[in-house]
């Protein structure tokens, strides 16, 4: 924890990661528990571990990076900080973020852009891009994000980290503060596999306060590192290394692929041709999700409250007017507009529709396949500033991890090359709750 806080201290005015730090509680919490018998120590004991500020921490002020929240005091732990603790571990500091999980370069903070350690020039990537870079930075060696539609798996590709996305359910998200309730996971980014398998199964498992929580078995991850994928049924989609994928992207998992194979997987090319219309539906629906999750930051509740106001609607707008920045206000008009009587047939149903579609496409290709394989990204990071005024090319990042969401399915990125000195991530897809196989993948290519 000590060496947590040297490291933040020495690296954290480049890269930026940290919104609030932990300092005090957690050196008292690590000097406590050096008394702890050796013999009670789990593998986790002890560790530091980052945490993205749309999680909720008790008496650690949460604010999503959004000025509408700031000053937040939670009252409570979320399921998944509370497992932490169970597990040992000690919570440094709360992470950037885009504001509300809506981006994917941290640009969208209200307080600061975290930079990329690989080359502070570039974005970390988003919306979990602080999570990223400061287990690549080696400022903590654990962080938790969350990933709606790639929050988790781009920033990891970016840093040159593992992040994994688990199936919607796997995780409890009682205590995270809900973007798009139907696709948000929180999952863990970590420098290898093997400690991510560790800290997915500590914050795993079924939770009475999320109902969405699935009461399925967690098993020990760690046991099916083993390095055996003899026999190993690989497909990939073709949809994933077509148009608008570099080349780079594109060789790097070609490449990874041979290595695979060399292990003892097949690989084959199938498709999933809804892929296409994923990105428009997502955004309708995550859009629609959020108007109305937002709709709770009103000025009365939470953080910050507008001052000089002359009524109680004037109090709600004004509040909502400076509190949220313009990428949420974005989604909140989008959404509402597509929710509202007479578009909802043509968007949000719609959209609806799709998801159905995408996610059948995925049981398709599952019955005759362990994982799909391909990249998580189409380009390495770009440069800070480079997409800010395009929202459309902003959205198409995120392109290849979107619709993994909208099919609740589980997927990594895990490293898998450089492009000009910037590390590329190769994405493996799961079946529901087959994150071992995930894993198992993972391990014997790392
Ligand atoms: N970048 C995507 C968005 O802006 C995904 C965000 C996320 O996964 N939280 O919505």
């Amino acid at each position: 924890t000590n060496e947590a806080f040297a490291r933040i201290e020495k690296l954290d005015g480049d890269v930026q990661a940290f919104l609030a730090l932990n300092k005090e509680k957690a050196i008292a919490q690590a000097e406590e528990m050096d008394q702890v018998p050796f013999e009670q120590r789990g593998p986790l004991f002890g560790l530091p571990i980052g945490v993205k500020d749309n999680i909720v921490t008790e008496g650690l002020e949460t604010t999503c990076a959004s000025k509408i929240l700031e000053g937040f005091m939670p009252i409570y732990d979320a399921t998944v900080v509370k497992k932490l603790r169970d597990a040992g571990m000690i919570t440094v500091g709360k992470l950037n973020m885009d504001e509300f999980a809506m981006g994917s370069s941290n640009e969208n903070s209200a307080f600061k852009t975290t930079k990329n350690p690989w080359n502070l020039d570039h974005v970390p990537g988003g919306s979990s891009g602080a999570s990223a870079a400061s287990v690549a930075a080696g400022e903590v060696p654990f962080s938790l994000g969350s990933d709606t539609g790639g929050s988790i798996r781009q920033p990891a590709a970016y840093c040159g980290v593992v992040g994994m996305k688990p199936t919607y359910g796997r995780v409890s998200r009682f205590g995270l503060v809900a973007f798009a309730s139907s696709l948000d996971q929180i999952g863990p980014i970590t420098r290898n596999v093997y400690d991510n398998a560790l800290l997915l199964e500590a914050i795993a498992g079924v939770d009475a306060n999320d109902s969405t929580s699935a009461d399925v078995p967690v098993p020990n991850y760690v046991a099916s590192l083993n390095g055996d994928i003899k026999g190993l049924r690989i497909a990939v989609p073709k949809e994933f290394l077509g148009e608008g994928v570099g080349e780079a992207a594109r060789n790097s998992v070609l490449e990874a692929l041979e290595v695979l194979k060399g292990l003892g997987a097949t690989v084959e090319e199938v498709s999933l041709p809804h892929s296409k219309y994923a990105l428009a539906a997502y955004y309708i629906l995550s859009s629609s999700e959020a108007s109305s999750n937002l709709s709770r930051f009103d000025g009365i509740r939470y953080g910050f409250r507008a001052e000089g106001v002359k009524n109680l609607m004037e109090l709600y707008k004004e509040t909502r007017a400076q509190g949220f920045g313009d990428e949420v206000k974005r989604r909140i008009m989008l959404g509402t507009y597509s929710l509202s009587a007479g578009t909802y047939d043509a968007y949000y149903k719609k959209a609806q529709q799709v998801r159905t579609l995408i996610k059948e496409d995925y049981d398709k290709v599952f019955e005759n396949y362990d994982v799909i394989v391909g990249p998580t990204a189409p380009t390495p990071a770009f440069k800070v500033g480079e997409n800010i005024d395009d929202p459309m090319t902003m959205y198409a990042n995120d392109i290849l991890t979107i619709p993994i969401n909208l099919a609740g399915v589980p997927a990594i990125s895990i490293p898998c090359g450089f492009e000009n000195g910037l590390p590329l991530g190769l994405q493996i897809i799961g079946k529901h709750f087959d994150e071992e196989t995930i894993y198992r993948t993972a391990f014997a290519y790392e």
